[in-house]
């Protein structure tokens, strides 16, 4: 039945494309069907080079023979790894506000719907057994309707995903540096059942990696063995 209904929407989003034609999403440009960006904001679109980062929270390295940034050399992460797939800065900064605060749903998911191939290898890979998300924040969700996470959760073929619960509060984070992020997010979530195995974080944007630090910690303390973060983009 979900194979019919695939079949179906493809012929229906095709005979659509034929009469109006998608534009790129981040220019006024018309596009092929499946395609996000046109050619010129392709390249402004840009991923994160792994080769060229920390091996565990995905970080720029200033020097080309480091496998470690100086935070996680000092003090390991409570994750395993954590990969962002694009530069969050530019047009996929602008993107990403503009799902958000315009609630242009269907922008987030043609960003996010051509890496799904890549990240069930990847939780494959990593032999992954279950998928969280973070806690929301009330108040954006009663604004927005709706919530990131959750929805990269879906578009990447994970049923299900754990929402793990707020122990604290935490303060708003955008002004805040590195060191007061973690000590803001220490404490603030909760696994409310017990898990076992690998696990998957999903979650919109890696910043200094606290929040996903945070829920780490938690899903271990309920038994996780090892944890796993994928975002759509990381701060460089
Ligand atoms: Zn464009
Ligand atoms: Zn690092």
């Amino acid at each position: 039945m979900m194979a019919q209904v695939e079949v179906l929407m493809k012929f229906v989003t095709k005979a659509v494309n034929l009469v109006f034609p998608p534009q790129c999403i981040g220019c006024p440009t018309f596009v092929q069907g499946h395609q996000t960006w046109c050619d010129i904001c392709r390249h402004l679109a840009v991923r994160v080079d792994v080769s060229e980062c920390c091996e565990i929270c995905s970080m720029p390295l200033r020097r080309a023979h480091e496998t470690l940034c100086i935070y996680c050399k000092s003090k390991r992460p409570a994750f395993e790894k954590a990969v962002g797939f694009y530069r969050y800065e530019g047009l996929v900064r602008e993107t990403l506000r503009r799902v958000k605060a315009q609630k242009r749903i269907t922008d987030g998911y043609r960003v996010a719907r051509p890496l799904r191939d890549e990240v069930q290898q990847m939780a494959e890979d990593w032999d992954v057994k279950g998928v969280a998300l973070v806690p929301p924040h009330a108040s954006a969700l009663r604004s927005r309707g709706f919530y990131l996470p959750a929805q990269l959760a879906g578009w990447w073929r994970f049923r299900r995903p754990l929402i793990l619960a707020e122990s604290r509060k935490a303060q708003k984070q955008a002004m805040l540096g590195r060191h007061e992020r973690s000590l803001n997010m220490e404490g603030t979530m909760e696994c409310l059942t017990e898990v076992s195995g690998n696990w998957l974080v999903v979650d919109d944007v890696i910043t200094t990696g606290a929040t996903a630090n945070e829920a780490a910690r938690a899903l271990r303390e309920a038994g996780a063995n090892a944890v796993f973060v994928l975002a759509m983009a990381r701060v460089p």
